[in-house]
Parts: structure tokens; sequence; C-alpha cells
């Protein structure tokens, strides 16, 4: 979906119909659920704030199963015009919200791609409780409780129980 600057009226824009937009992954197994951003006109500028929801396949890092995450994105960009003639223009460090727009065009898939990948978890989870594979079968704990013998408390796990007699009073 092409946004035209030019046609970002002084009360700005509201894009809410995930219908509308479409398919604006490269990846077609990517999905918006639903979004609600706001394009505001600031001088030259473009501000678009608001939310992208998305389903987006991902590996659990613990059980390494496939599984479809709810990906919610927060966006606060601000798009600046590219100059013409310079490639190379060089944004500042605290401009990490910055990006560019061209030819009075704002390509909202573009963003809405770039978002939802920066909101994609680092190690993604097919659930909070995830068990995860058995160390010694090899086997996906969340479908079989397999009979090996588990010896030490996994490490992790005995981080989480100091953690957690540190935060009780
Ligand atoms: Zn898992
Ligand atoms: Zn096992």
């Amino acid at each position: 979906m092409i946004i035209r600057v030019s046609d970002i009226q002084e009360d700005g824009l509201a894009v809410e119909d995930a219908a509308a937009v479409g398919a604006p992954y490269a990846d077609p197994a990517w999905q918006v659920e639903g979004l609600s951003l706001r394009l505001e006109r600031d001088a030259q500028d473009v501000l678009v704030h608001g939310e992208i929801r998305a389903t987006v396949p991902q590996v659990c890092s613990r059980c390494l199963e496939p599984f479809s995450a709810r990906v919610r994105a927060g966006v606060d960009v601000r798009l600046v015009p590219r100059p013409a003639a310079a490639d190379n223009v060089e944004l500042a460090a605290d401009d990490l919200d910055v990006d560019f727009y061209r030819n009075d065009e704002v390509d909202l898939d573009a963003l809405i791609e770039t978002e939802t990948t920066l909101a994609l978890p680092m190690k993604p989870l097919c659930r909070d409780d995830c068990l995860g594979l058995c160390p010694v079968c090899g086997g996906n704990r969340n479908v079989t409780a397999c009979a090996c013998a588990t010896r030490a408390t996994d490490p992790r796990l005995a981080g989480l129980q100091n953690l957690g007699e540190r935060l009780s009073p």
C-alpha cells in the first residue's frame, strides 16, 4: 500500500483496515491481523505511530517446533524525504526511528514489514511454559513425559529458583 504524502490532510490519516493493507509481507505466511496507524505531517516529515498486530511463523527456541507467533509491534517512526542526489545520508545516532520516503510516497508495506521484523521475539517460545526437549532422549516433553533420569536441576531453572528466593521478602 502506497500513501501519497500530499494526500495526508491537516488532521492526519488513519489506516485501520487490515484488509485495505492486504499482504504487505514478502513472505505470504506472515499475516496482518489488525492495525491502527496514524500518519501526520510535520512540515516535510511524516510521523507514523500506532500499532501492528501480526502472526508470523516461528520455531520455538526450546522444543524446536514450528508455531504461529502473535506479534504486536508498536510504531513510532519519523519519515524524512530522501534527498534526490545523496544516497549516503547519515542519520544522527539518536535518530533510531527515522526512515526515508521518496517521491511523495510512503511505502506502508515496507514500513509494516520492517516494524514487524523488529518486534519479533529474540527467543520465540511456543508457550510460556514450554517444557522443551529432554536433554537425554531428545523427546519433546510437551508431547510425551519420558522416563529418562534427570540428574541435577536444569541450571536455567536453578537460576530462576534463586531469582524467586531473592524476590520473595
Ligand atoms: Zn516450545
Ligand atoms: Zn527423555
